[in-house]
Parts: C-alpha cells; sequence; structure tokens
C-alpha cells in the first residue's frame, strides 16, 4: 500500500483506518487499473476515488448524476482544503471561465462532471489539455436500463475506454443485483476490472414491515414510542401526500417538514438545511429526497408506500443509521399499495422487456413484504449474498410469523373474482363474500350468485388480506383499466380445481415489537458484535 494513500486518508479527511476494501480499491487504481466497488449507501464509496485523485499527479474527473450530490460532495472537499470543481448546467457562465482557468493551469485536484458535460467537443477539448488521472464514474447503476435511475447519458461513458485508454476507470455503485452488475461490466467495457463488493448487511438497521391500517397512526405511534426526538426520513409516494403526512405529523407535536420536487427550490433548501442541523426534525419526502445527502445520524427510515424494487427500498432505507448506531427501517402497506404499484406498473411506457424486469422487481419487493422467514436473509439473497443463519434482529426473527391454511378461502375468493367477470374490485368482491346488499351488488344482481356470502366466517380485513396475499403471489392480476379490477391469472388454477394449498401469512397490525430503539439496542449488542 502506498504510504501517501494512508497519509491522506490521515491528513486530509482525518480517518485513522480504512473501512472494508477501501484500500485495496484504492490500490488498484493507483496501480493504474479499472476497478469495480459495490458498497452499501453509507459504506465510504467515496474515498475510492478521491484518494487516488489526490494521491496521483493531475486531476481526477469524476461523472455524477446529480447536481445537490456533486454541490454536496464538493461543498464537503473544499472544507477540507481539497482543491475540487464541478461543471454542471446550475454553474453559470463567468464561473465556468474560472473553473475552466482553474483546470488548465493545474489548480483543481477533483473535479465533478455531469455525464452530459463530459461527452461535449468543448469538455472533450478541456480535458485533452490537462492530466487526468482517472475517471470514477459514481452512481454506475444508472447505466444500467434495469435498474430504477437509468440515465440515458451514462451509456456514452463507455466511450471513455476508448477515448483514454491509458487512464484508469473506477465505477461505483450502492445497488446492483447480479444482473445489473453484469450490464454495469458490459456497458462501461470493465471486463477487466477487478471487482470489489462489501456486504450489503447493514446489522445496525433492524427491519420491519408491517400490515397498513390506518397508516399515518401506526407511524405517529412508532415515532412516539421508538424514536421519541429523533431525526428520520419518511418517504411516501406522491407529493400530495408528502403535504398531508408532515401536516398532519406537525399537528402532533413532531417536527416534520415536507420536502418534494414540486417544492420551490428555496424552500426545499431550507428543509433540507435544518434536517440537518436541528435536532430531532423529520423529512416527509418523495423519492427525491436523500441521494447524496450525508448525514449520519438519520436514526429510521418510514415508507408510508411501497416502494418499487429491493433496489429502492435498500437504497432508501441505507440513509438510516451511517453512523453504525441502532436505526429502525419501518414500512406499513396494504392491499391498495399492492394494487396501486401493480397499475402503475402495467401503465409503463417501457418496452415490454423492460416491463418484464420491473415487473420481476415489484414481485421480488412484495415477495419481502410477504416473507414469513428473517427478513435481512430474504434481503441479502437477493443481492446474492446468502446469509446462513436468520439475523435475529428484524420483526420476523423476533416475532416469526404465524401461517394459516387459506385453502378454502383462497378458492372462495378466486371462484368470487371467476363468477363476478373479473370486472369488479376487491371491496366489491368483499361485499359480495360477506354477502352484504350494497347497491353495486343489487344493480349487478350478484346477491343471486353461488359465491354471495359464503365468506362470512372471516372479517372484511381478513378477506383484504386474502385478496393482497393472492394478488402479492401473483394469482389474480390488477386490471389497468384504473378501478382496480381483479382478474384471474392462469397460475391459479390448480389451487381453484383444488390440486393445491396455499398457506397466507396471519397480518400483524398492532405493533410486535416494544421499547425504545435504544434499548432494544442493548440487547442486540451480541448480534452487532458478531456482524459488525
Ligand atoms: P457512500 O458514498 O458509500 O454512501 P460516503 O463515501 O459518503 O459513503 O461515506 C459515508 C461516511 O463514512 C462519510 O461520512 C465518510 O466520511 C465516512 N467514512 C468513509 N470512509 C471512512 C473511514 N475509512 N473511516 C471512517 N469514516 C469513513
Ligand atoms: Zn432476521
Amino acid at each position: 500500500m502506498s504510504e501517501s494513500a494512508l497519509a491522506i486518508l490521515k491528513n486530509t479527511f482525518g480517518y485513522d483506518t480504512f473501512r472494508g476494501f477501501q484500500e485495496q480499491a484504492i490500490a488498484e487504481v493507483l496501480a493504474g487499473r479499472d476497478a469495480m466497488v459495490l458498497m452499501p449507501t453509507g459504506g465510504g464509496k467515496s474515498l475510492c476515488y478521491q484518494i487516488p485523485a489526490l494521491a496521483r499527479p493531475g486531476v481526477g474527473v469524476v461523472i455524477s448524476p446529480l447536481i445537490a450530490l456533486m454541490e454536496d460532495q464538493v461543498e464537503g472537499l473544499r472544507q477540507l482544503g481539497v482543491n475540487a470543481q464541478r461543471l454542471h448546467s446550475g454553474i453559470d457562465y463567468h464561473h465556468q471561465i474560472q473553473v475552466e482557468q482553474a483546470l488548465l493551469t493545474g489548480h483543481i485536484d477533483v473535479l465533478y462532471v455531469a455525464p452530459e458535460r463530459l461527452l461535449t467537443v468543448s469538455c472533450q477539448r478541456l480535458l485533452d489539455q490537462v492530466r487526468v488521472n482517472l475517471f470514477a464514474i459514481d452512481e454506475a447503476h444508472c447505466v444500467s436500463q434495469w435498474g430504477h435511475d437509468f440515465r440515458p447519458e451514462y451509456l456514452q461513458l463507455s466511450r471513455l475506454k476508448e477515448r483514454y485508454p491509458g487512464v484508469p476507470r473506477i465505477a461505483l455503485t450502492a445497488t446492483a443485483d447480479q444482473r445489473s452488475r453484469q450490464e454495469i461490466i458490459e456497458r462501461l467495457s470493465l471486463n477487466n476490472a477487478r471487482v470489489f463488493i462489501d456486504s450489503f448487511n447493514r446489522p445496525n438497521i433492524f427491519y420491519r414491515i408491517g400490515q397498513k391500517k390506518q397508516a399515518r397512526q401506526q407511524l405517529l405511534r412508532f415515532l412516539q414510542k421508538e424514536h421519541p426526538g429523533d431525526a428520520g426520513i419518511v418517504y411516501c409516494l406522491s407529493r400530495k401526500r408528502v403535504e398531508d403526512v408532515a401536516r398532519w405529523l406537525s399537528s402532533r407535536g413532531t417536527k416534520a417538514l415536507p420536502y418534494h420536487a414540486g417544492m420551490p427550490a428555496e424552500q426545499r433548501k431550507v428543509h433540507q438545511a435544518r434536517f440537518l442541523k436541528e435536532q430531532g426534525v423529520i423529512i416527509v419526502a418523495t423519492t427525491a429526497f436523500g441521494m447524496g445527502i450525508n448525514k449520519p445520524d438519520v436514526r429510521f427510515v418510514a415508507h408510508l408506500d411501497l416502494p418499487r424494487s429491493i433496489e429502492a427500498y435498500y437504497q432508501e432505507t441505507g440513509r438510516a443509521g451511517r453512523d453504525e448506531l441502532p436505526a429502525t427501517a419501518w414500512m406499513v402497506y396494504g392491499l391498495q399499495d399492492v394494487v396501486l404499484s401493480q397499475q402503475i406498473q402495467s401503465r409503463s411506457t417501457a418496452s415490454m422487456a423492460i416491463q418484464r424486469v420491473e415487473q420481476q422487481k415489484l414481485d421480488a419487493m412484495l415477495a419481502l413484504c410477504e416473507v414469513t422467514r428473517c427478513r435481512r436473509q430474504a434481503l441479502l439473497n437477493y443481492f446474492d449474498e446468502p446469509l446462513e443463519e436468520t439475523c435475529g434482529h428484524c420483526d420476523l426473527c423476533l416475532e416469526p410469523v404465524k401461517t394459516w391454511d387459506g385453502t378454502e378461502a383462497a378458492r372462495k375468493a378466486l371462484s368470487c373474482v371467476y363468477r363476478t367477470g373479473q370486472h369488479f374490485n376487491a371491496a366489491h368482491l368483499i361485499d359480495v363474500l360477506t354477502g352484504k346488499k350494497t347497491a353495486k351488488v343489487i344493480q349487478y344482481g350478484h346477491q343471486h350468485l353461488s359465491t354471495f356470502g359464503i365468506g362470512q366466517t372471516l372479517s372484511i380485513t381478513q378477506w383484504r388480506s386474502v385478496f393482497r396475499q393472492l394478488v402479492a403471489r401473483r394469482l389474480i392480476n390488477v386490471d389497468t383499466d384504473g378501478y382496480g379490477a381483479l382478474q384471474l391469472h392462469p397460475t391459479c388454477k390448480p389451487l381453484l380445481k383444488g390440486d393445491q394449498t396455499i398457506h397466507f401469512r396471519k397480518d400483524r397490525y398492532e405493533q410486535p415489537i416494544k421499547g425504545k430503539a435504544e434499548e432494544r439496542a442493548k440487547g442486540i449488542s451480541d448480534y452487532l458484535h458478531d456482524f459488525g
């Protein structure tokens, strides 16, 4: 290991030791070879390119997908005394000239560039006049068309290899399943790159996913009981919901602030600054919030809506507990989420191939929700990192779910979908099953069906659970018409015909986990010791 890398770590960044395989990845780049780095969010990817950029003569060029991300990184580096700059569309002409001058006179060590700018003729000309010591491709999963953050400009980055054959390239990402990994390697021509894969396990995060029943109340109880006065992020799908939830939470005495792309930039800035500086601020946000926000003591991340993939879920929950102290990833979801997510997915205008992958990703996310054994095992398994033992530190390990034989109920539900012509949503089907003579039931004459009233042994909540699990397991499809009509999927045949049995999870609405996160943490020190 080069002395200077360690010296830079200590003198510039103020850390004593490298983390994970930072040291090896840095050595690789210093030796002039390509590398690919997969580390969970908060793992310390930035140092893997910042240190070699500083250690080698010349300038390290970093490609980053978001202006906010660049601004953040540059600001952070400048505070450490590093000559860092950036070029992106948010920089005015005057400033740009200054940056270019500084670059040409060798006064910049780390330069962040937006991908669309990097391959412009003018930028190429500029870079031809300086000594580039490495290219870092941050958030490299943006090159993957299957991923959740696809950026077409990233595809162009494959040209870097031919254009700058002698310059090492390092690609970094926190989210990449096997498929995306392969895609990144192919698209960026990284076939000869050494791949460094850090564990994706975040042992300090406690995972829990429950069923939704008055989501806001559930959230409030969770905050009051387990995270009073803690900073955290609440994710919602829509801007309107962000506003509603933020308002409601503040009216209940928490310091909650909204954040979404539809708000004035100025206000967003203020909210973000308060989140970073004040104690115990809760940001209620769409997924627009989070990338590049480096707040180590986020104690919880809550989801009130279902993320569209495990990658997205993992990335968002990964913002909790970067300081490695106990944190909670909390989520509630229900039938409506499952129906809605299927609808959004099926309305996608993407090509068939992409839609298929999106569907698979959503299915995997649903499977994680519905899993009956260790949540962390399921999560890590998805990232091809099998965990031998159950973790002992997730909701399902602490309190295993019970299952029940739902064969009879499932058959009644499926048959009701069939008898009503596959035109109705779950609410109506449940009315039929439980024998309610609503106006709609009468209008369609459904009180005369053989399935009318055959489901009175189960409550409405239980029926919703049955339908949710049938949809989540793709035995039932959701129609794309916007009304959420349920339709039979061919795979349900054996079940309908009585050739197959099915077990459902027994839902839990009440919070099974007692005590504050801190207290719970005391009991898990052994666990953290084993994994940490
Ligand atoms: P990522 O980009 O992987 O999400 P960052 O590079 O932003 O993560 O690093 C996350 C946090 O960990 C930062 O606060 C960073 O300063 C810190 N960090 C990184 N490497 C080390 C190290 N070797 N020792 C201590 N802290 C580190
Ligand atoms: Zn577990």
